[in-house]
């Protein structure tokens, strides 16, 4: 049985039931986060550590602000609490889903502006996308679905209602036999995955869309920009540069790699029937993935600072 935080407190996950009236179930106001812990194979006796939690919990907060909504915890709270929960249910690897939402018990209308709950949900989650595709790639559809423009989105926010075009692009690539849906803007730029920042690499030019772009500005994302800028050299790329993309340059790319805390950094084969590359991983994506994957595991001693240690479980 899988233990939960719930509004300050352990409880088994079975019980937590927002009610049939909640406010956020209906229209959508609320914000989440994914966050994950690895074991670590250096450092303080193999223990796992949590990658980036507080730009994660920033990330929460601000996605809060922005639909006004208060959470009633600190950061600091939130941290303890992921900590926690990790502990209770003895993981030491795991993703975790941070989560706040709004209901009062009562079926109320538009403005009503009920109490913020937050729960934070653990689970032994292994690679998203399978473990197939960090080796092989994964083939990508370019769904008709949109990532909203700014005018009505808000980009850069992990809102609840902001993922049903998400939702429905990735059931509709994995309905059609593709592993993942891509999406483009209204102005037909590509912008990212259902959940994933896309990379690509061309005549030796790492690009991914800029953070003005419909993108929410993924922490692995900025954790792979810095890999690869530090390693410019090892890469042999000529340049790093964050740039719009248009489906011609994505479809000609040499390589396409999509990254998130769920998706981790995954090589993109084919998108719509089209070999991208040589239709395998690349080799700017292994590197890149292996740097990443050595960073998490704290094997790279000068990233250490974007590891959380977990607290040992209560005896
Ligand atoms: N884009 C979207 C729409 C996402 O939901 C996610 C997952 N949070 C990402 C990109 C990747 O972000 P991160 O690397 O912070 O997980």
């Amino acid at each position: 049985m899988t233990t939960i935080w719930i509004d300050g407190a352990l409880g088994p996950l079975d019980a937590a039931r927002p009610s049939a009236v909640a406010h956020t179930l209906h229209y959508g106001v609320g914000v989440f986060e994914g966050v994950r812990a690895y074991a670590r194979e250096q450092g303080a006796d193999g223990e796992g550590a949590v990658f980036r939690l507080d730009d994660h919990l920033l990330r929460l907060d601000r996605s809060a602000r922005v639909c006004s909504i208060a959470l009633p915890f600190t950061q600091a709270e939130l941290k303890a609490a992921c900590l926690e929960v990790l502990a209770a249910n003895d993981f030491t690897e795991a993703y975790l889903r941070p989560v706040a939402w709004q209901d009062d018990g009562t079926l109320s209308g538009l403005g009503s502006d009920p109490p913020v709950h937050v729960a934070i949900i653990p689970s032994a989650w292994g690679a998203y996308l399978g473990d197939e595709a960090l080796a092989k790639g994964i083939r990508c559809k370019l769904s008709a679905f949109r990532r909203g423009g700014h005018g009505s989105f808000f980009a850069r926010a992990k809102i609840n209602g902001q993922y049903v075009a998400s939702v429905l692009a990735k059931r509709e690539a994995l309905r059609a036999g593709y592993d993942e849906a891509l999406m483009c803007d209204d102005a037909g730029f590509v912008c990212e995955g259902t959940g994933e920042n896309m990379f690509l690499v061309r005549d030796g030019v790492l690009i991914t869309p800029p953070e003005d772009a419909s993108i929410l500005p993924g922490i692995t994302r900025d954790t792979v920009l810095t890999l690869a800028r530090d390693a410019q050299e090892q890469l042999a790329l000529r340049e790093v540069r964050e740039q719009r993309v248009t489906r011609d340059l994505l479809l000609t790319a040499d390589e396409v790699f999509l990254t998130g805390t769920a998706a981790e950094v995954t090589p993109v084969r084919e998108i719509d029937g089209i070999t991208i590359g040589a239709g395998a991983r690349g080799p700017v994506t292994a590197v890149l993935q292996s740097m990443f994957f050595d960073v998490v595991r704290g094997r790279r001693a000068m990233h250490d600072g974007w590891l959380t240690p977990l607290s040992p479980a209560p005896q």
